[in-house]
């Protein structure tokens, strides 16, 4: 039997690698688009990974509950993947009741649609290592306790919370991964590593001559959204749902980080790079660092890309790109 999933989110990084993933792995995939006057361009990800034609395409939001339930009723997924949220940290500040219509209550109104739509599927939440914020303990893993930074850590910790307790209340199989910043040459250029690498390509091309960003000292722990998306799925095939960080244990500030990206173009980046303040937040994440072992240990999940790899890749696929533009 064809296993059917149905994922929110799809036009997004994380969506895009999940339904390579789940195509591969023979599943009919649904996406959920939120549909703008935009049309065909909000595909670009699915195309850019050659699928565009293979993901049924419904329209629904997060903030629309009927609109869930419908696309639910139609489809009956065998797993849902909740991947859409206004989900950048900066723009939070900016939208904080959007940020808490989609992010947070979203989620309820996704769980909602199951529940009544299609009890006996699968659910994963995409939950985020920003919930730990102002980190409690040096190594964040699943009992660490949480102390969101930014209307968008608020809003994932109530969808992170809402799904345990949807699990805990009806016996949902309902999943929580705590995912660790995840990057790609799909990552939009709002975060911090591929507005790095696109700017960094732009002044490999001559185009632009400086990069401006704000709090270089932050450290993350930055993975590949391919291995990422893989975690999400080993979740669900789990008999008994459960929360899991996911992390690669390696965290590296933000300077360094921009340090391989202008290695690798032959540049220096003493000659490009601008502090700016307009970039600096109301309150800072300084420091994560993700403790993975539960998800090796049960999941038997492990990354396979290091960020020196995956920022170079970047960077090419930057310098293709631009190239290729006209
Ligand atoms: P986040 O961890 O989800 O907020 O991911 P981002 O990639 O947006 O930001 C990672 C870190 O980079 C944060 O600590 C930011 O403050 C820092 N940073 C420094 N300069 C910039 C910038 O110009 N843009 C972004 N997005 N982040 C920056």
């Amino acid at each position: 039997m064809t296993k059917r999933a149905l994922v929110t989110g799809v036009t997004g990084q994380d969506g895009a690698y999940l339904s390579q993933f789940l195509l591969e792995k023979g599943y009919e995939v649904h996406g959920v688009v939120r549909r703008s006057s935009h049309r065909g361009v909000e595909d670009h990800r699915l195309r850019w990974l050659g699928i565009s034609g293979k993901v049924t395409l419904h329209d629904a939001d997060l903030i629309d509950l009927s609109s869930l339930l419908r696309t639910v009723q139609d489809v009956q997924p065998d797993e849902i993947f909740n991947l859409a949220a206004q989900s950048y940290v900066a723009s939070s500040w900016r939208q904080p009741v959007l940020t808490a219509n989609v992010t947070a209550t979203g989620v309820t109104n996704m769980l909602e649609a199951m529940r009544l739509g299609a009890p006996g599927a699968r659910f994963y939440q995409a939950s985020s290592s920003e919930m730990y914020g102002l980190i409690q303990e040096p190594m964040q893993s699943e009992t660490t306790p949480f102390y969101p930074r930014s209307p968008y850590a608020v809003a994932k910790l109530y969808g992170h919370w809402i799904t345990v307790n949807y699990r805990e209340s009806f016996g949902l199989h309902a999943s929580s991964g705590i995912l660790f910043n995840h990057e790609s040459p799909l990552r939009g250029v709002e975060f911090v590593t591929r507005k790095v690498t696109h700017t960094v390509a732009q002044i490999k091309l001559g185009k632009t001559n400086e990069l401006r960003l704000g709090n270089i000292d932050a450290k993350r722990d930055w993975g590949h959204a391919r291995d990422y998306v893989r975690a999400m799925w080993l979740m669900l095939q789990q008999e008994t749902p459960d929360d899991y960080v996911v992390a690669t244990g390696v965290t590296t500030t933000v300077r360094d980080m921009c340090r391989i990206a202008f290695d690798h173009a032959g540049l220096d980046m003493e000659k490009h790079l601008i502090i700016d303040p307009a970039f600096y937040r109301p309150a800072e994440v300084d420091v994560l660092l993700g403790d993975s072992s539960k998800a090796r240990r049960v999941l038997g999940w492990t990354p396979e890309v290091n960020l020196d790899q995956m920022i170079r890749e970047m960077v090419d696929a930057d310098l293709e790109r631009l190239r290729r533009e006209p």
